[in-house]
């Protein structure tokens, strides 16, 4: 187990303060919003805390949509020269989904800390090294793109981890965060509930009880301090859509404790509201940065 308490503010240094729940924190000074929950990710492979199948599936479609338009936009922004081609880093690649959408134009590299997901992943072909970003680099090698998707928030320093993006970057290059964010709708109407006294949706934003969840809910101030500390500029921001109803049964149920039967009623009231959702804050964010 690893502690992730965090006493100050990692956008704006002040004094963090508890929110809604006993492990959430809140900064006072700005938008930033954390947690102490523990990360516990299965560095030895010997656990089975989730149905990683069921885990698969429920990610896949809405993931690789997603990841195709990052993919192709990431890719736009380093136009083939002919030459040496440029290097692309995906840290926590999980089943290397987004090496797989970038391998045609970068020379890619996956950074995994789940033994069994790093060993899945190097079996299909994939270049993935296990352990932790940054410490299974080499001093001297830089990317054009060090990306992270859906794993910025569940790393307790943060701002360790920009910096150390800072100095793998080459030239030119950029960070690309790619994660739930805190202004998100469904973030806010989960807090709503929460300030009523019915925090499970507010829990489960947090991935509270996952073997890996939240510390951090960034938003476009957060990400432009945290980046600034790290001497990296926040040059752009986008949205990616965040619910896909064919995967999102399986999403539900990857809980094991979640039963069948309320699995299949939040499906259905979650599919109904798929329209309105596209139209109202973005629970996803991508934020790109450059160093300055
Ligand atoms: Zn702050």
């Amino acid at each position: 187990m690893m502690q992730t308490e965090i006493s100050s503010c990692p956008a704006c240094q002040q004094q963090l303060q508890q929110g809604i729940q006993p492990w959430h924190r809140k900064c006072r000074h700005c938008s930033y919003e954390g947690s102490t929950l523990l990360v516990d990710i299965d560095v030895q492979g010997d656990r089975e805390v989730l149905d990683e199948a069921l885990r698969e599936e429920g990610l896949g479609d809405l993931r690789q949509r997603n990841f195709r338009v990052l993919a192709a936009e990431v890719a736009a922004r380093f136009p083939d020269s002919g030459g040496t081609r440029p290097r692309l880093l995906d840290v926590g690649c999980a089943h290397g989904w987004f090496l797989e959408a970038t391998a045609g134009h970068f020379d890619v590299l996956g950074i995994e800390p789940d033994a069994r997901v790093a060993q899945s992943a190097g079996e299909r072909g994939l270049p993935v090294r296990r352990g932790f970003f940054p410490d299974v680099l080499q001093a001297d090698e830089r990317f054009d793109v060090i990306i992270f998707n859906d794993v910025m928030e569940h790393i307790p320093d943060i701002v360790s981890a920009m910096q150390a993006c800072a100095h793998h970057l080459s030239t030119g290059g950029i960070v690309v965060v790619n994660a739930p964010a805190r202004t998100g709708l469904l973030y806010r109407v989960s807090q709503a509930m929460a300030a009523l006294g019915l925090p499970a949706s507010f829990d489960r934003m947090w991935q509270k009880g996952f073997p890996s969840p939240h510390v951090h809910y960034l938003d476009d101030a957060s990400m432009h301090l945290i980046g600034a500390r790290a001497g990296l500029k926040l040059v752009s921001v986008r949205t990616l859509p965040s619910l896909s109803v064919k995967g999102l049964y399986a999403r539900i149920r990857y809980d094991r404790t979640v039963s069948a039967a309320k699995a299949m009623a939040v499906t259905f009231i979650l599919g109904v509201a798929a329209p309105a959702l596209r139209v109202l804050p973005a629970d996803i964010k991508v934020w790109t940065l450059r160093a300055t």
